[in-house]
């Protein structure tokens, strides 16, 4: 049971291949913009949000990984085997480093795709493989973005 008043503190790691929309998932949800290029005006480390769920008082840490992608090996495998490949590498990184803890798979700029597209539904199927919640967003035109952390907020509240 949560002491009354007491605010929880979430720390919340967006993780990816580069480019895929992270920082700007970021802004989009901490700030409510969307620029082309915001890497170069971010200047901080993590942007927060403090929200109500079940009439807790929340506050999410949104840490942003920019930055480093290329010097990771994930993403050296996925410029040699396809993006998707990049999803179990993600996941296995995420247990190794931080075990078990809520968790979401994100497929980003849905409003580039075509539901033509087959890979479309690539995503989905590695979600239910590993057992991963799944969201479909775009940042750009703020679909879902609210919803991704809302749930990861209700889950890590769950866990106390
Ligand atoms: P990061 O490297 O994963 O942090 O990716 P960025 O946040 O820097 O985004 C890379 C590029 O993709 C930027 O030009 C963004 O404006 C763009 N972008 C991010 N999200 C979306 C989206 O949902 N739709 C579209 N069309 N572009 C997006």
């Amino acid at each position: 049971m949560l002491e009354e008043d007491m605010e929880v503190a979430i720390k919340v790691v967006v993780v990816g291949n580069g480019a895929v929309g992270k920082s700007s998932m970021i802004q989009r949800y901490c700030k409510g913009i969307f620029t082309k290029d915001y890497k170069k005006t971010i200047g901080v480390d993590f942007l927060e949000r403090q929200l109500l769920v079940n009439d807790e008082d929340v506050r999410l840490m949104l840490w942003d990984t920019a930055g480093q992608e290329e010097f990771d090996a994930i993403t050296k495998a996925y410029y040699r085997g396809g993006s998707f490949e990049a999803i179990s590498s993600w996941w296995e990184k995420v247990e190794i480093e931080v075990g078990n803890i809520p968790t979401v798979l994100v497929q980003n700029k849905i409003d580039l795709l075509d539901d033509t597209v087959i890979k479309n539904e690539e995503a989905e199927v590695w979600a239910k493989k590993l057992k991963l919640r799944f969201y479909r967003t775009s940042v750009k035109e703020d679909l879902n973005v609210n919803e991704v952390f809302k749930y990861l907020a209700d889950k890590y509240l769950q866990r106390l």
